[in-house]
């Protein structure tokens, strides 16, 4: 068993909605080892996208702890949080949310300009848009790029400050099932190569079986998914 990376905890979270409050989650454990790839399913609506934005620390849960390398992240201050999120997570989501008058490049340095430890960012952002297959693309603004290579470029931003762990929602949502097949295997690539977490929520049954482990979100818990007959 890797070491643990993640630890989540009894997480419910409850929205204020009329006429009643909506409980998403209803008690969701997790455990992540280090460089572990765990992919998320279930159907639309059931909260996937919330348990991601919470672990991402985007929101925080009604109740239940998350923790983060043994530290629970309801104790950090705001600027221990900004941190958090900037150095040791990336976030990629359905919709690749790039400047659309900065260039690849300069998309790619963006989480680099707050993150006084960065090393050479630009030297990294270079290796890493070529590692993508974007070394041609680098100074091309996000409109001139196709759907496959904004999801690169997004991913790469992800990446930039070298996370822990990359958290990705329906990734490949919006790609067509070619373009869905490369980052698939671009993420699991990169998951080994750089060593980071990986915890995917996907409807694509081949990007959930490219990972170590597959749990589905079923009534507001994480169970391991249920095989097919
Ligand atoms: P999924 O990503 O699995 O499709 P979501 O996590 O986006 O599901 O949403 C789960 C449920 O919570 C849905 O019924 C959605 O409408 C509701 N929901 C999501 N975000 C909010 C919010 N900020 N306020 C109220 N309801 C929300
Ligand atoms: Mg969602």
């Amino acid at each position: 068993m890797p070491s643990r990376l993640l630890d989540v905890r009894g997480v419910t979270k409850t929205y204020d909605a009329s006429p009643t409050p909506l409980d998403v989650l209803k008690g969701v454990a997790l455990e992540l080892g280090e460089g572990e790839a765990v992919a998320v399913v279930g159907p639309s609506g059931c909260g996937k996208s919330t348990l991601l934005n919470l672990i991402g620390a985007l929101d925080r849960p009604t109740a239940g702890s998350i923790a983060f390398d043994g530290r629970q992240l309801e104790s950090l201050s705001p600027a221990e949080l900004a941190r958090f999120r900037n150095r040791y997570v990336g976030l990629v989501f359905q919709l690749h949310h790039l400047l659309p008058q900065c260039t690849a490049i300069e998309n790619v340095l963006v989480p680099t300009l707050v993150n006084r430890d960065a090393h050479a960012p630009r030297e990294r952002a270079r290796a890493l848009l070529e590692r993508v297959g974007l070394a041609g693309r680098m100074d091309t603004r996000p409109g001139q790029l196709s759907g496959g290579e904004r999801q690169r470029v997004a991913v790469v931003r992800a990446l930039i400050n070298g996370p822990r762990l990359l958290l990705a929602d329906e990734p490949t949502g919006a790609l067509n099932e070619e373009g869905a097949q490369d980052l698939m295997r671009l993420l699991r690539e990169l998951n080994r190569d750089e060593g980071m977490a990986l915890l995917v929520v996907t409807h694509s049954t081949a990007m959930a079986e490219e990972m170590d482990r597959v749990l589905e979100l079923h009534n507001g818990v994480l169970v391991p998914r249920r095989r097919e007959a």
